[in-house]
């Protein structure tokens, strides 16, 4: 039995978020004296793939049926259901990614498995129970949850697990799950990649730059958009800003919006209620800029400057811009 771990690609790359699932499955089979084998579907580069060494994957399963490249879910659960049977897995992990958590509660009914979801920590194992640390309450509180079934499902929250590097190259296998026409009777008719104009996708950045309502209009977006191209980040806003129409809506993070767990977030003009703090408060760390002292936001932020935006952002564009 080997452990089994789904990683996603993006752009032909792996995303950060499966190297970090790719990591806490090896580490989980270390501890049950086997192997970790990784599942990748749709178009991912090779040499990627083989990569996956660095993070203790010994094989790669690669599934480049080209009706994956987009995320098809009944497709996909059948594609990790007959892989998880062949190397007869009973440890199934996964980033807590929208792909992630589209399929775990599917195949946990599927494989009559039980299923942990925003899992922080390694699990702690004894026999065939898994204890496993997992966030609720929107972060606001952890719950260790215990996990009995023969068959484990494990999503791991985004930035919780660092990244392993222990060298080694990963051997990839082609795999079919011989789906047919069927499998994807409920495909979407047609995918758009959100355009990033060359910056960075929100979901899968370390450094978030976002705005709120405090930047009065669109013509001052500008200032957002500088400091995150200094910076590397992406841009985000508050549910307000994407409703007024100020911004997308794909860019309005919180408990309605795109959930993120950056290594920095930096929060300009946002007052911090806490329907966006649901969406951010999983962020390593948090700066936070409001003119008013006494906005909720500073009882969350790691450091905070009490300031006009107007005048704070381009004084930090400057200094970003000369690091
Ligand atoms: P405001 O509340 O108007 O705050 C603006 C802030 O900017 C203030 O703190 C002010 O002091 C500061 N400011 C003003 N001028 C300046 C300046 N010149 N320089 C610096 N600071 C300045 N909100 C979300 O963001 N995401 C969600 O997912 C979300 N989901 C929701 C779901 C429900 C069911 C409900 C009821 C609400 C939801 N909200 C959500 C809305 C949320 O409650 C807040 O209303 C919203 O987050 C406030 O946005 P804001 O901070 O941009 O605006």
């Amino acid at each position: 039995m080997s452990v089994l771990v789904l990683v996603e690609g993006l752009n032909g790359e792996i995303k950060k978020s499966s190297l970090e699932a790719a990591s806490y499955g090896s580490q989980v089979a270390k501890e049950l004296g086997t192997t970790a084998t990784a599942l990748a579907i749709g178009e991912v580069h090779e040499d990627a793939l083989a990569k996956l060494g660095e993070q203790g994957i010994s094989r790669v399963l690669y599934d480049n049926d080209p009706r994956l490249n987009n995320f098809v879910t009944e497709a996909y659960v059948k594609v990790i259901a007959k892989a998880a049977a062949q190397e007869n897995s009973k440890v199934i992990i996964f980033s807590n990614t929208n792909i992630g958590a589209a399929v775990g509660s599917r195949l946990a009914v599927r494989l009559n498995g039980s299923l942990a979801t925003n899992v922080t920590q390694l699990p702690k194992i004894n026999g065939n129970s898994f204890t496993v640390t997992r966030g609720v309450f929107s972060g606001k509180a952890f719950a260790d949850v215990e996990l009995t079934s023969d068959v484990k499902i494990i999503a791991v929250k985004k930035n919780s697990i660092e990244i392993t590097n222990q060298g080694g190259t990963a051997t990839v296998e082609k795999f079919s799950a011989d789906l047919t026409d069927a499998d994807f009777a409920a495909a979407p008719k047609e995918t758009v990649m959100q355009d990033t104009d060359g910056g960075v996708l929100l979901p899968e950045a370390e450094i978030v730059v976002s705005g709120g309502r405090g930047l009065k209009g669109p013509e001052n977006w500008h200032l957002i958009e500088d400091l995150a191209k200094a910076l590397g980040a992406a841009t985000a806003c508050s549910k307000p800003v994407a409703d007024i129409g100020w911004r997308p809506h794909h860019e309005h993070v919180g408990q309605t919006g795109i959930t993120v767990s950056p290594n920095l977030y930096i929060a300009v003009g946002i007052s911090g209620a806490i329907q966006h703090l649901a969406g951010v408060n999983s962020s390593k760390v948090i700066v936070v800029i409001n003119k008013d002292p006494e906005a909720p936001f500073f009882k969350a932020a790691d450091y905070g400057i009490v300031g006009d935006a107007l005048e704070v952002v381009p004084k930090l564009i400057e200094a970003a811009k000369a690091l």
